[in-house]
């Protein structure tokens, strides 16, 4: 485990060391970072681990970082997106200097492409993608000139400005960088610059019927924004090239291009565009139900930012990808529940339990600490009476050797209130035992215990008639399969169909009283979130997380 001084002691990141290196040079005096999703769906963990990198850069060295959306695709961007990205980045806990937009550089991208044209280093192709895929060549091949490669620069800033103007149908036309069709990089071989959409765009409404490739928009954003250091994943490095390229011919502000590993978590999927299918299909109840790996979704199953920050920073930066556990995900949450959440009691799978020897009617208020990890959060009341209802599988008949639950003639600890001895049990017909009768030793209430009796079992227990009903959802993998990606076939075939158990528990009465954001340890059965589609009369509760890890041993591994 990794202790806090350590954490501090843990070496630079790659990326790190070379802001800090850059700073050292004087190359720069401060940098610049960005964050740029494009708003074409919900934030998911794989964009935390991006999120906390380019926040964290600027946190920890001279700088600040933009948030960007890179929202140059009109057909699949929404404005939904984009309230739920900011709340959920404000919700991680970091802070933008300006909230920007690529689709405001649109006049500027558009007098770039003019300012190429006019220097011979773009030309407009009236090929079909088809025409041009046939010419692009292979790694291995060179490609070859389109026939339109040569026109003039008149005639292409004409025939520019007539796609500009919407005067061309979709797909008739593209507006080309003119490179070299024989480069090693293919990506350098007259790549798209415009194509031409006649679709309406979230911000800019029907303005424009063209519209930057992401290679004509990104590296022009960054240098626009002067973001000293434009950090991506791996499978952009190819592009690295291109984007100096246009940065050098533009002659615009030096931007540079790092790359790193994507984060994949396994068990589940990390691309928007099979979430938003999970979601469009009805496989999930939203793009924040709890089984997601969205932040939303995270957040709703009552996972902190303090635990994702964490584990986006104990996996921190790789060249390389690979996929990480979610077990470690799950360790970090419970770590954080562990030190706040408020404890409380709630039995799942009820047994009646009668004390027989406790009067009728009578209700006795116990007092239990909130969070023995935290003095400060005070005590709350719990009221104990005649009947109680512990968990079925707290009462064995004929107990195992180990087994320090409650059995005919043992005793046990209630949390918080009595010693209680079984006497006698009652069965049902199919044999199911329906009541446990036992006395309680009235001199053993905790913290006044007289009685010097040191019982090993202490159970989770509420009184009958104060319980509350409560909805308990528990959640498992979304996926039964670890790399959803590396499989064959439709990865919804992958779902795992038992991913949702919706049960009714019956909860102390301070229950009630729970809301949404709070975060909840229920005694011997793991960490709970109170969910919004709850109420006072019957709170529903997301399980975050069993209080151990139980998939490992499972799974065996
Ligand atoms: P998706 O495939 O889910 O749509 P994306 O890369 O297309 O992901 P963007 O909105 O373009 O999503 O991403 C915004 C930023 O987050 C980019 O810089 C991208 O590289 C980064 N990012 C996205 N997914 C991951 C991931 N799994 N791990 C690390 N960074 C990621
Ligand atoms: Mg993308």
């Amino acid at each position: 485990m990794i202790t806090d001084e350590k954490k501090e002691e843990k070496s630079l990141n790659f990326l790190e060391e070379i802001v800090e290196a850059d700073l050292q040079s004087g190359k720069y005096t401060q940098i610049v970072t960005r964050f740029p999703p494009e708003p074409n769906g919900y934030l998911h963990i794989g964009h935390a681990s991006s999120i906390c990198l380019n926040f964290g850069l600027t946190n920890k060295f001279p700088g600040y970082t933009n948030l960007r959306f890179d929202d140059t695709n009109p057909v699949t961007e929404d404005t939904e997106y984009v309230e739920s990205i900011k709340n959920d980045i404000k919700w991680l806990g970091f802070e933008w200097k300006h909230e920007l937009f690529a689709s405001d550089y649109f006049d500027t991208l558009y007098q770039y492409a003019v300012k190429l044209i006019s220097e011979g280093l773009a030309y407009v192709d009236d090929s079909t993608s088809e025409e041009i895929a046939a010419l692009k060549g292979t790694p291995t091949e060179p490609g070859q000139d389109s026939p339109y490669r040569d026109r003039s620069v008149d005639e292409n800033l004409a025939l520019f400005e007539k796609m500009k103007s919407g005067e061309f149908p979709d797909g008739s036309r593209t507006l080309r960088a003119k490179i070299d069709m024989g480069h090693m990089n293919m990506l350098m071989r007259d790549p798209i610059l415009y194509r031409i959409k006649h679709a309406h765009h979230h911000r800019t409404g029907n303005k424009w019927c063209i519209y930057p490739m992401y290679d004509f928009a990104h590296g022009q954003s960054d240098s626009i924004e002067t973001v000293t250091h434009s950090i991506c994943t791996l499978e952009f490095a190819p592009h690295r090239e291109l984007y100096d390229w246009l940065i050098a011919k533009l002659g615009i502000y030096p931007s540079h291009q790092y790359e790193f590993a994507r984060r994949n978590l396994n068990y589940t999927v990390t691309s928007k565009r099979k979430l938003l299918q999970l979601v469009q299909e009805g496989h999930v109840a939203g793009w924040d139900d709890p089984r997601m790996p969205t932040i939303s979704g995270l957040r709703r199953r009552g996972y902190t930012p303090e635990s994702i920050r964490d584990f986006c920073d104990r996996i921190g930066v790789a060249k390389r990808e690979n996929m990480i556990d979610v077990g470690l995900l799950e360790f970090c949450v419970r770590e954080d529940l562990n030190k706040k959440a408020l404890r409380r009691m709630a039995v799942m799978d009820p047994l009646k339990v009668i004390i027989t020897n406790f009067p009728e009617g009578e209700t006795e208020i116990c007092h239990t600490e909130n969070n023995p990890e935290d003095v400060s959060a005070g005590v709350r009341e719990i009221p104990f009476s005649r009947e109680i209802l512990i968990e079925k599988e707290d009462f064995m008949e004929v107990p195992s050797k180990k087994y320090f639950r409650l059995a005919p003639g043992k005793m046990v600890r209630l949390k918080g209130a009595y010693i209680i001895q079984c006497n006698d049990f009652v069965k049902g017909e199919n044999g199911e035992i329906t009541e446990v009768h036992c006395t309680y030793l009235e001199n053993s209430k905790s913290g006044h215990d007289t009685t010097g009796i040191n019982v090993k079992g202490t159970l989770h227990w509420v009184s009958a008639r104060h319980a509350i009903p409560v909805e308990i959802r528990l959640y498992d993998r979304l996926f039964s399969v670890e790399d959803v990606s590396s499989e064959e076939g439709d990865f919804k075939s992958f779902i795992n169909p038992d991913s949702l158990h919706v049960i009714t528990g019956f909860g102390e009465p301070a229950l009630s009283e729970a809301k949404p954001g709070e975060a909840f340890q229920f005694l011997r059965k793991g960490y709970f979130a109170p969910d919004p589609d709850g109420s006072a009369e019957k709170p529903v509760f997301n399980r975050t997380v069993t209080l151990r890890d139980t998939w490992a041993k499972v799974a065996g591994n």
